[in-house]
């Protein structure tokens, strides 16, 4: 049987975009999850904090992923649970997919949307001196011990990177009777929202060392101690300002990996700036009806945005499943400027433009009082005032269509420039 639609991965972008192409016309629509239930990397979430912009009301992970799993079942969109995809064929739009019961299974497609979100750097990904004991683990597998499995990974906790996951962590372990010890960070700044900040990290006094990194850490078959040393402005070890934490348990919270081993192995053009597929304006990637979606594209910090990006990809592949290829290619790449880094969609066709075009990237460092500026050929097009810019939130600017019009050299730039430069 030929899908219309075939969805790799069922965490909230895979949903959305299920829902929203079968919602677009899209009738025969499947989505394939490896693990044994949809919800993704929600499922392990079990704090609060998401939909507020969806939603408009405070949802826990499990919560969210549900109003989607119930959206889905009042559709007649297929689900293959326990079903790993080995290999998206992009010249046959097939997907080679693999569970206990069926084994071996060549699934086609009209369109393929890839949503297989990410995965977290590890020890071995950043080179921490020391010893080898156990007692290390990645914030997001921590996570799942602690809310899934029911087991409580250590008592005394140093965090290692201050993105979302380390500091919810913080916070989690703290509730469930661990001491934390402190929050370390390379960076002068903090990669993680400020909420999070605030209320994972101040509401339980537990201290952030910005600029500072892990050196050595110390344990015969556990976890024993950890030295942590300020760093300088090329993040070096500054030697003597060397500090002892006797703890049992290092959390890593040092980064997110879009799961992109599909999206190379089909030769899709990938962003090294964002270890995403590189995508146009409708999130349909550099294969003609290939779209991604969510995690796997950029790491995103609200699944929301996850969302509205998913139901996009959603819409355009029933658009593509009825009406075919985009008829004008003309295409305008989108680069990144000074302070911007990241950028998604790297490509806009003016001609699948309706009125705007959503641009989201990261900032590069901390900036206040700035403007984000829009530029061709050096020529101003937009400018987009900000009081705050921090790299660990992501910014998203709309770009009239008619400033499309007045592009010149098939380009252009947005950058971060100070107010009055
Ligand atoms: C620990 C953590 C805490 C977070 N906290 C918040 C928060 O408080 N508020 C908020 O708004 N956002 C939060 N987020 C962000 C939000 O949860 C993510 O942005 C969102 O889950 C990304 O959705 P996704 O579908 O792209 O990826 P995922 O949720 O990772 O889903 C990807 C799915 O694809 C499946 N898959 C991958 N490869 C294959 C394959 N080969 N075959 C079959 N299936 C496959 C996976 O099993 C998984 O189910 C958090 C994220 C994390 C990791």
């Amino acid at each position: 049987m030929k899908y219309d639609v075939i969805v790799v991965g069922g965490g909230p972008a895979g949903l959305a975009a299920a829902v929203e192409a079968n919602k677009n016309g899209a009738e025969k629509v499947l989505v394939v999850e490896r693990d044994q239930e949809l919800g993704g990397i929600l499922n392990q979430c079990i704090h609060n904090g998401f939909g507020l912009h969806y939603f408009k009301e405070e949802l826990t992970g499990p919560e969210y992923a549900g109003k989607f799993i119930d959206m889905l079942n009042e559709t007649n969109i297929e689900v293959m649970l326990d079903t790993m995809v080995l290999d998206v064929d992009e010249t046959e739009k097939c997907v080679h997919a693999m569970n206990k019961k069926n084994g071996y299974m060549k699934l086609e497609g009209k369109s393929i949307i890839l949503n297989m979100g990410c995965r977290e750097r590890t020890r071995g990904a950043i080179a921490i001196p020391g010893d080898r004991p156990a007692g290390v683990f990645t914030a997001g597998a921590a996570q799942r011990y602690v809310n899934i499995e029911g087991y409580m990974v250590g008592k005394r906790v140093l965090i290692l990177g201050s993105g979302d996951i380390g500091l919810i962590m913080a916070r989690r372990m703290s509730l469930e009777g661990a001491k934390v010890v402190g929050c370390v960070e390379l960076c002068p700044y903090s990669n993680g929202l400020n909420r999070n900040i605030v209320q994972c990290l101040n509401d339980y006094d537990i201290p952030l060392y910005l600029s500072h990194t892990i050196t050595d850490i110390q344990g015969d078959k556990r976890v024993e101690k950890v030295i942590v040393s300020k760093v300088d402005e090329k993040n070096q070890p500054i030697p003597g300002t060397e500090m002892e934490f006797d703890v049992d348990t290092v959390l890593l919270s040092v980064g997110l990996i879009p799961e992109n081993e599909l999206t190379r192995s089909a030769g899709i053009t990938m962003d090294p700036a964002t270890s995403g597929p590189v995508v146009y304006e409708n999130m349909e990637t550099s294969a003609e009806g290939i779209f991604a979606s969510g995690n796997v594209v950029h790491v995103h910090d609200l699944v929301d945005f996850v969302t509205a990006e998913s139901q996009k990809a959603g819409k355009s592949a029933a658009e593509y499943v009825k009406n075919g290829e985009t008829k004008d290619q003309t295409c305008i790449d989108i680069k990144n400027g000074d302070g911007v880094n990241g950028i998604v969609p790297q490509k806009v066709r003016p001609s699948n433009v309706d009125k705007k075009i959503e641009v989201m990237f990261r900032a590069r460092n901390v900036f206040t009082d700035v403007a984000i500026k829009v530029k061709s050929n050096g020529k101003e097009l937009a400018s987009f005032k900000r009081a705050h810019m921090a790299p660990g939130e992501m910014e998203k600017i709309a770009i009239p269509k008619a400033f499309l019009d007045k592009v010149e050299n098939g380009e252009i730039t947005v950058s971060v420039e100070k107010v009055g430069a």
